[in-house]
């Protein structure tokens, strides 16, 4: 993972846990700030912030399906995203390594290719990925070290708690419901 990445991956986890979008530069501004945002970075006019909630959603989706397992349903929807990245070829002198570093040149693209790292086995990162379930918080939570051991699952012992309760609740009603 290169730190281009890991600042992509950052900036779309960011963007995911946005409790409310306001306007348009509170979310292309990280993207924008990020290494590989290409010179042809496309911005919204300010009226069209609504189409950043619409993005937003998505890649909640996304996240939510990759964080309980289903993955493949997520790699189809994203292939066909990044025909629109533009890539260019670099040798790393020091190294003697070649490199291709890939340029975003919008918000959507941005995630799309974070959201495609993240499911790429190469990076490791699949399982990092967690998402808190207790009851009105939905936060998630990248954990970029990729370090053997338990994953992040809730945002704090009181949410553990709370998904908990929840549970138990949802089990006592089916199993009266049966
Ligand atoms: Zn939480």
């Amino acid at each position: 993972m290169t730190p281009e990445y890991a600042a992509l991956l950052s900036a779309v986890d960011r963007f995911a846990n946005l409790r409310r979008i306001t306007s348009t530069q509170q979310v292309e501004g990280p993207f924008r700030r990020l290494p590989i945002a290409g010179p042809k970075f496309r911005v919204l006019q300010a009226h069209e912030w609504g189409n950043y909630q619409r993005d937003q959603d998505e890649v909640k989706g996304w996240l939510r399906t990759i964080a309980e397992g289903r993955g493949q349903d997520v790699a189809r929807a994203i292939s066909g995203r990044l025909g629109t990245l533009d890539a260019v070829m670099r040798l790393d002198a020091a190294r003697q390594e070649i490199q291709t570093l890939a340029f975003v040149q919008g918000v959507q693209a941005a995630y799309a290719l974070g959201v495609a790292l993240l499911l790429s086995p190469s990076t490791g990162l699949r399982g990092r990925l967690g998402h808190c379930t207790a009851p009105g918080c939905g936060r998630f939570r990248l954990d970029l070290d990729v370090r053997p051991g338990r994953r992040w699952r809730y945002c704090s012992t009181p949410h553990r708690r709370r998904a908990d309760r929840a549970t138990a609740t949802e089990r006592k009603r089916r199993s009266r419901n049966t």
